[in-house]
Parts: structure tokens; C-alpha cells; sequence
């Protein structure tokens, strides 16, 4: 079996990867496994070092993985470049703070001494998806090193070079060996992964499918999982909202890595006397944004990562039209030469529940706006989906919007007056079919470690 990393402008093979043999991923378990029985024993402050040499060395290769990504999955240009310094600075997060969010916790008991204690768990499977190729893959990576974990990483099957690069930047930062290795496998293959005996927990970030199935695999292992899935991220405007600002950060959102983010704004949920005039302001604002090759510079969109994710998602926008949505920008496969995965940014207005597009992910350019009678039903809507990530909402009215964000809406980030992005110093996560768990800050950390009690009578 192999595996084909593609040019999502062109569609030509960019180069095929042989993939590693059942033996030969046995192997790799193994070599981690033996590898974690060393580094559980590192102290702090040596894995701290490595830690700060990574971010180094990801800085001092950013145009290289930057290329690489505009190639395998259509990033443009200055967004990869953003993508690994962001990348750098978890690590030196992880690497500063690490050693303090680990120190044994106190705690009073009628013990002479009682108190928690963060222990590595040993190897963590990581199945990452292509979107942010290294940023998904850092924000588990560098928490799991500095907790003294080993990991595993099953990239997804479209960029099998950054998946191969991550694990050079570790071996060449000074990490010993198999610390971290890269499987070469499809998505099939990594039932056999799971059910290893020295494979501890799995992390996933990707679709609600592939977090189900996962999730039931290693359910019926008793191995912890972290999942990390879609969302359907409301962004309320409010009445009173400043518009010009608010349709800024709404169409930016959306637009984020072509749309193709779980954190992307997707509906946009407008209080009826401000629905005009914002559709205005965002549709200019959407308009403003220029498609093109990835590797040319004042391009803010490449192509979609994958032609058939692309297909799907003009299927979607087609399906709504028919539903009764209608398509106020976009909504076509612009006519560029070449087995393409382009797509122009689109707007539909006017959809209502019952509708696919009220329900289902859109991951790609494509904008959904609602209308609300007033806030309490904007509320309702935002609310009204299966999904939990992240939510927004815009009003001039400060203790309104913390209110609204703090209790009201139901996802694991909500924002107000700005749009929903990670930050390693902050929880990320979701809730109901958005996933469990929290990856970044001092929670991320301790998903993966043994919490142990330790009581001295
Ligand atoms: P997937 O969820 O299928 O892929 C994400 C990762 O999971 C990849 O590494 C993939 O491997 C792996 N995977 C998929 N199925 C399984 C399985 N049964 N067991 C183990 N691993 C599995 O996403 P797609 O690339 O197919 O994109 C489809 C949709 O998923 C998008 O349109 C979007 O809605 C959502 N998505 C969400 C992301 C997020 O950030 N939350 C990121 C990417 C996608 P392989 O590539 O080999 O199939």
C-alpha cells in the first residue's frame, strides 16, 4: 500500500510514500515504548532544553515547512509561515510553564503527607488531521514530551511530508531516539495501533466519525481518549453591535485557512434589525478576499485541501439552494485549468432549521446567515445544533456579551467581540458532539498523565 501526498492546485502527485508494514509499525510501538522507559526518567529542565531547541529549529526552517504545506494541502504562503512560529511558541509555552503546571500538589489530609503527584503515562497515539499539519500535532506534542510521554503520530493520508518533516525537527532538536516517530498508515491500519498493549491513549482531532469509531475502540480497551472534533460555531451580532468591526471578524473567521478550520465561524446569526446592513458589510468583506496559487504573495485563500472535500462541499451548498437557502456570493467552481481543488468564497442567506445546512459541519468558504427575532432567540439558535466548539457573539455591551458568552451559550470557547482562535496559554476544547477533553494550558497538560495519589501515614 502506498501513500500519495497531491497538489491540491494542480492535482498532480507531489510523491508517493510506501507504507509501513504491520511488522514493521509493531516496530515502532516497540522503539517507543522502550524509548518512554528513558525519558520518563529525564528531568524537567533536560526536556525543557530540548523543548526550546525545537521551537528554534522551527523557526529557523519556517519557509521550508511553510512551502511544504502550500504544497501538500494549499496553505497560502505567510499563513504556514504563521502556522509554525505558532507552533514555536507552544513549545517554549510548555517548556516555560511545564515544570510549574507538574510540581506535586499538596494536599491536607490527616496524612504526614498527602498530595498529587503528574506521572507519564507512556506512549500516546496521536491521529492528526491535515488542516493545520503541524499545529495539531504540536499542541499534543509538545505538552506530552514535556509531561515525559512518548507519542505516536498517524497523520492524516493527504500530508505525509509534514508528517515526516515533525519527525526530523524532533530527532535533530535533541530528543533521543523514537521518542516521537511518524507511522506511515491509513486510516484502517490504526485499529492494530490502539489495540497494542503499550499504547496508552489516543488524541484525535478530525471528524465526529472518525472520533466515534476511535472512541469505541478504545472504550472497550479502557484507554483514555481525548477528542477534538467538528463544530457548526455560531457567531451571534446583536442589535447594538459595531457592525463594521463585528462583519470583519466575522468574515475573517470564516475564511480562516480557507474555512477548513473546526474553529471557523460557520453560522452567522443576525438580530433581525442589523441583518441588512451586516450582510453588506460582510458580503464586502468576504469579496475583499483574494483566491490564488498558494505560493504567490497577496493571496489570502489557496485551494481546498483535498478535490473531493471540495466536491462535498459544492454538493452541500447545492443541496441548500434547493432547500431554499439562497446564494447571495460565490456558490461555483471557478473555471481554473487543472484538476483543481478550488472553491470561491459563498454566502447563503436565509437559512432556517430543517435545512441541511442548519445542522451539518461546512467545512470550506462557505458562510450560512440566520435570522433572530431578537437576542433570546439568536441564543436559542447558536445553541440549537449537536455540535459544542467555539461560539461568538458581538455587542457594544460588555457585561451582556461576557454574560452571554460565560453562561449562556453552550461550547467549550466562547468569545466576545472577537473571533475564536487557540492560544496556547488557553483551554481548547469542546462539547457534546464537538468532543471531550481540553488540549493547551494547564488542563492540556494533565489530560495524558497519571494523576496519582501518593499518602504518607
Ligand atoms: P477525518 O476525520 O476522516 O480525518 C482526520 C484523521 O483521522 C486523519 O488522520 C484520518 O486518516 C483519520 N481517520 C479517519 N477515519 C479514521 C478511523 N476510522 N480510524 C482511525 N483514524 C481515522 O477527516 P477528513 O480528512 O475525511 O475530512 C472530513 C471532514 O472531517 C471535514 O470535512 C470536516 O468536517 C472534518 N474535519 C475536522 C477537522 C477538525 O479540525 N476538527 C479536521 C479535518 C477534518 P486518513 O487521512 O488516513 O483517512
Amino acid at each position: 500500500m502506498s501513500i500519495q501526498a497531491i497538489n491540491p492546485v494542480n492535482g498532480k502527485v507531489i510523491k508517493t510514500y510506501k507504507a509501513d508494514t504491520e511488522q514493521a509499525v509493531t516496530r515502532k510501538v516497540e522503539q517507543t515504548h522502550k524509548a518512554w522507559l528513558s525519558w520518563r526518567e529525564t528531568t524537567f529542565a533536560q526536556r525543557a532544553g530540548m523543548l526550546k531547541k525545537l521551537a528554534e529549529n522551527l523557526r529557523s526552517r519556517k519557509d521550508e515547512l511553510a512551502a511544504l504545506m502550500a504544497k501538500e494541502m494549499g496553505k497560502p504562503l505567510k499563513d504556514g509561515v504563521a502556522e509554525i512560529e505558532k507552533c514555536a511558541s507552544v513549545c517554549d509555552y510548555y517548556a516555560e510553564n511545564g515544570a510549574a503546571f507538574l510540581a506535586d500538589k499538596p494536599i491536607k489530609t490527616d496524612a504526614s503527607k498527602s498530595y498529587a503527584s503528574f506521572q507519564p503515562i507512556g506512549v500516546v497515539l496521536a491521529i492528526m488531521p491535515w488542516n493545520f499539519p503541524f499545529w495539531q500535532v504540536f499542541r499534543f506534542l509538545a505538552p506530552g514530551l514535556m509531561a515525559g510521554n512518548c507519542g505516536l503520530l498517524k497523520h492524516a493520508s493527504n500530508v505525509p511530508g509534514c508528517a515526516l518533516v515533525i519527525e526530523d525537527l524532533v530527532k535533530t532538536s535533541g530528543f533521543p531516539p523514537h521518542v516521537f516517530q511518524t507511522l506511515m498508515i491509513g486510516s484502517k491500519a490504526v485499529q492494530n495501533v490502539i489495540a497494542h498493549p503499550l499504547v496508552k491513549a489516543v488524541t484525535l482531532t478530525g471528524s465526529t466519525e472518525a472520533g466515534i469509531k476511535v472512541a469505541q475502540q478504545a472504550g472497550s480497551l479502557i484507554k483514555k481518549t481525548v477528542l477534538e472534533l467538528g463544530g457548526n460555531d455560531p457567531y451571534i451580532v446583536l442589535a447594538d453591535a459595531d457592525l463594521e468591526k463585528a462583519a470583519q471578524a466575522c468574515a475573517s473567521s470564516r475564511l480562516i485557512n480557507n474555512g477548513q478550520s473546526c474553529v471557523a465561524a460557520k453560522r452567522f446569526i443576525l438580530v433581525k434589525s442589523i441583518e441588512k446592513e451586516f450582510t453588506r458589510l460582510f458580503k464586502e468583506k468576504m469579496m475583499q478576499k483574494k483566491t490564488g496559487d498558494p505560493f504567490e504573495t497577496g493571496i489570502d485563500l489557496g485551494p481546498m485541501a483535498r478535490a473531493d472535500l471540495r466536491d462535498e462541499l459544492h454538493e452541500q451548498v447545492l443541496s441548500n439552494i434547493k432547500a431554499g437557502a439562497k446564494c447571495i456570493l460565490g456558490g461555483t467552481i471557478p473555471a481554473v485549468k487543472g484538476n483543481h481543488a478550488f472553491y470561491t468564497p459563498t454566502i447563503l442567506t436565509g437559512v432556517k432549521k430543517g435545512m441541511p445546512a442548519y445542522s451539518e459541519e461546512i467545512f470550506g468558504p462557505v458562510a450560512l446567515i440566520i435570522s433572530a427575532r431578537d437576542t433570546e432567540q439568536a441564543i436559542s439558535i447558536a445553541n440549537d445544533t449537536s455540535f459544542g466548539l467555539g461560539a461568538a457573539v458581538f455587542t457594544q455591551d460588555g457585561s451582556l456579551g461576557e454574560e452571554i458568552a460565560r453562561t449562556q451559550l453552550q461550547a467549550g470557547c466562547c468569545f466576545v467581540n472577537s473571533l475564536v482562535k487557540s492560544d496556547p496559554r488557553l483551554p481548547f476544547g469542546g462539547v457534546n458532539q464537538s468532543g471531550y477533553g481540553r488540549e493547551l494550558s494547564e488542563f492540556g497538560i494533565h489530560e495524558f498523565v497519571n494523576i496519582k495519589t501518593v499518602y504518607v501515614g
